[in-house]
């Protein structure tokens, strides 16, 4: 490919070859229609789903892509390990991505955006397309100094595979089918509603440069992820349900660990933080959970358009904040040597 070739429009066309990995998983879930369900195959399939979308969740989005606590470096490795259990790829790639989420949600650099490319690209199609396979290293640097995490980023599959090879030793297809395919399936979905229902579907409580939402029901789903428009409001917090009703099982399990040593150092919002949304008027907050366009059949200029317009106002209400927050500071002292010729 030559450098004057229009690269970033052909690398986002879905790459149907490499993908089939990811196409074959779904597919052999259909055996469960062979194998039938035994209840031992289901438990597995259930734990596995809840162990590793915990390594999801507390470790490669609240520990390596936000730093929401801190771990010794044998740990670290276990919850690397564990996330790339869930066949996401490797770590760093999934935290340099999503740092790059945050930096730009919901504008037109966002990779995953609903409102910027539709549900489907935001769900699965970013993923199968060639251009953003390579991790971002750039994004990532202050953990990719650790050369086990970089092997094991760039070995992701294996872990998988052995995970697979051991289920079909220990409990023979059926456990295969049940406790990697279909739970992988199910993992794979479980965690991509973070980058397109809950952008979509959902309330608002903060006011954030993109349309994310607090939904229970992908908080349940996900250990806690759905309260997303609590963690896109202040990201850098172990916890992401930040009141006793926003359920946050992943956070749990963090407390859980703190008590015995192996993580400390949880980060959470101070309370000034979480009630900021008090002092919104009833307008502001009813035009935060105003729905973002009335249909995904909009016309993609139309998204665009009304995406710009609210990232545009939310970007003016922080340029007032920062202003009345300037206003109050004592004005510094002038240099004296350079007021007078
Ligand atoms: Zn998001
Ligand atoms: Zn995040």
């Amino acid at each position: 490919m030559t450098a004057s070739s229009p690269a970033s429009v052909q690398d986002e066309k879905i790459n149907w070859v490499a993908s089939l990995p990811f196409i074959g998983v779904h597919l052999m879930c259909l055996f469960v229609f062979v194998t039938g369900a035994r209840p031992v195959d289901v438990a597995v399939c259930v734990g596995l789903y809840v162990l590793r979308m915990w390594g999801i969740t507390a470790g490669f989005h609240r520990y390596f892509s936000h730093r929401a606590y801190q771990a010794g470096r044998g740990f670290q490795f276990f919850i690397a390990l564990v996330g790339t259990l869930a066949m996401q790829k490797g770590p760093l790639w999934w935290a340099a991505h999503h740092r790059h989420h945050h930096r730009y949600s919901d504008q037109e650099q966002d990779i995953h955006s609903p409102l910027q490319k539709g549900f489907w690209w935001s769900h699965t199609g970013w993923i199968l397309c060639d251009k953003y396979g390579e991790t971002r290293y750039e994004h990532i640097k202050d953990f990719a100094r650790f050369p086990e995490l970089v092997w094991l980023n760039k070995l992701h599959v294996l872990p998988g595979v052995l995970l697979a090879a051991a289920l079909y030793l220990l409990g023979g297809f059926s456990m295969l089918v049940w406790g990697f395919f279909v739970s992988t399936t199910l993992l794979y979905h479980g965690t991509f509603t973070i980058n397109s229902l809950s952008h979509v579907f959902g309330s608002r409580r903060y006011k954030t440069t993109d349309t994310s939402r607090n939904n229970w029901l992908l908080a349940l789903i996900t250990l806690g992820e759905g309260w997303h428009n609590n963690h896109h409001y202040y990201q850098n917090t172990a916890n992401q349900g930040w009141f006793w009703w926003e359920v946050d099982l992943s956070y749990y399990s963090l407390k859980v660990l703190s008590w015995v040593g192996l993580v400390s150092k949880l980060r959470t919002p101070s309370e000034q933080v979480k009630n900021v949304y008090l002092k919104y008027t009833p307008e502001e907050r009813a035009a935060l959970n105003a729905p973002f366009f009335s249909s995904w059949s909009a016309p993609l200029a139309a998204r665009r358009k009304a995406a710009g317009q609210t990232v545009k106002a939310a970007e003016e209400k922080v340029r007032e904040a920062l202003a009345a927050a300037a206003d109050s500071l004592p004005s510094p002292q002038e240099p004296q040597g350079l007021l007078k010729p």
